[in-house]
């Protein structure tokens, strides 16, 4: 369930759970914090529990081996919680989907609220849909 944006407004946690991706997204999403993005002048943080969490990104076609960890995680974010899909693979677009071993996306496990295309996002993207969230 999303959270209401007035929640929202001034600080943004973000834990990340990488479900099988390449570490393409991951790179994309580690620049947020870089001098060039500076996703905490907005009040955008990446936080390692996600018990501090208002927002849950995912990367990767989910994994079989990753679909428990993926629960579990959202499972200890509180509720409401916004779960976010981060890259073609969350989308069910990755080109091992359905085989044995990889899922087809998140959508699979948890509903999204929101997905932000591409392979990989860019960090400009992956902030203004972060940002998007707080207006
Ligand atoms: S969307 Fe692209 S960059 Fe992201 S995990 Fe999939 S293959 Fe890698």
């Amino acid at each position: 369930m999303t959270r209401p944006a007035r929640l929202l407004r001034r600080s943004l946690q973000v834990r990340h759970v990488d479900a099988g991706s390449c570490n393409g997204c991951e790179s994309e999403i580690a620049a947020l914090l870089n001098p060039v993005y500076d996703a905490q002048r907005y009040g955008i943080d990446i936080v390692a529990s996600p018990r501090h969490a208002d927002v849950l990104t995912v990367s990767g076609p989910v994994t079989r081996q990753m679909r428990e960890a993926l629960q579990t995680t959202a499972a200890a974010v509180g509720e409401p919680r916004t779960v976010v899909s981060v890259g073609d693979c969350a989308a069910g677009r990755c080109p091992f989907a359905g085989s044995y071993a990889a899922g087809s996306g998140v959508d699979g496990v948890l509903p999204s609220d929101l997905h932000i295309p591409g392979c990989p996002p860019s960090p400009s993207a992956i902030l203004e849909a972060l940002r998007g969230l707080m207006r």
